[in-house]
């Protein structure tokens, strides 16, 4: 495919961590990427990788939660790199605390980064999508969406991101446009290192902890996730849609 027909992916929260894995990985699989994150600058990492190794990439300052910045960034994006046909929801915070100690910020702040900013993505993604014939979204779930104590907000968000999941599949199949989620388990990121720090665990003693309770016995890299995502994104996976994968080295309970 030539750069002119080459596709364009948005991936969210791509500075670092499984956002950062995943932008690379659909550049490997020939996608134009658009790395967008809360930092336009932080971003200038993933870019290098991409664009060292041939690829087309773009960084993208944008706060996923706000609607006129996600109006902007697309509309950038568009005119950059070509329109975004393929979208991974990825941005994430935590705001971990036991129900009686969470605060409305808490839960406000984990709502809007990881569902509003999803619905705000891919209504803006979706018209391009539709005009193209062509879609595919990718949410980042967590096995926390099945019950996790102390994330009360961050489950019930993971959570009603696989709802958001299925209702896009039925809206937009019928567009040549497919949705699935993607639900990792642990992942050594800067995200569960925060958590460890937070518990007050060296975070090498963190992730072995982690590690002995998983059926393969290691904790997840980011690129584990970077796999799946990219599995979903393929131009000839359409017709596997709606769904919800979990990575996470064996299945839950
Ligand atoms: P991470 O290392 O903390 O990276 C998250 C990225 O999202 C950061 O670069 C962050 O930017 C960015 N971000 C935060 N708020 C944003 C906003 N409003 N707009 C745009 N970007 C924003 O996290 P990760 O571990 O790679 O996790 C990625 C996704 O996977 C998240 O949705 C997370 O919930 C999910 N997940 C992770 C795990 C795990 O074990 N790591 C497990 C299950 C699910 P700043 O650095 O500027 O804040």
């Amino acid at each position: 495919m030539s750069s002119t027909e080459q596709r364009v992916a948005v991936v969210t929260g791509a500075a670092r961590g499984i956002g950062a894995a995943t932008a690379v990985r659909l550049a490997e699989e020939g996608r134009a990427v658009a790395v967008l994150d809360l930092d336009e600058g932080a971003c200038k990492d993933t870019v290098e990788t991409i664009t060292a190794a041939g690829g087309r990439a773009l960084a993208v300052g944008c706060d996923v939660s706000d609607a006129g910045q996600v109006e902007a960034a697309l509309a950038r994006i568009a005119t950059e790199l070509g329109p975004p046909v393929v979208l991974v929801n990825n941005a994430g915070v935590l705001r971990d605390n036991l129900l009686f100690k969470m605060s409305e910020s808490d839960w406000d702040t984990v709502m809007n980064v990881h569902l509003r900013g999803a619905f705000l993505m891919s209504r803006g993604c979706q018209k391009h999508m539709v005009d193209a014939g062509f879609g595919r979204i990718v949410n980042l779930s967590s096995s926390s969406a099945l019950g996790n104590r102390g994330q009360a907000n961050y489950s019930a968000a993971k959570a009603g991101l696989q709802g958001l999941t299925k209702t896009l599949a039925k809206e937009l199949g019928k567009f040549g446009v497919t949705a699935n989620a993607v639900a990792p388990g642990f992942i050594a990121t800067d995200m569960t290192a925060a958590t460890a720090a937070r518990v007050g665990m060296d975070f090498e003693d963190f992730q072995a902890a982690a590690a002995s309770q998983i059926p393969v016995q290691r904790v997840g890299r980011p690129e584990d996730v970077a796999g799946a995502v990219a599995y979903f994104t393929r131009d000839d996976n359409g017709f596997v849609s709606g769904q919800v994968l979990y990575v996470a080295g064996g299945p839950l309970d």
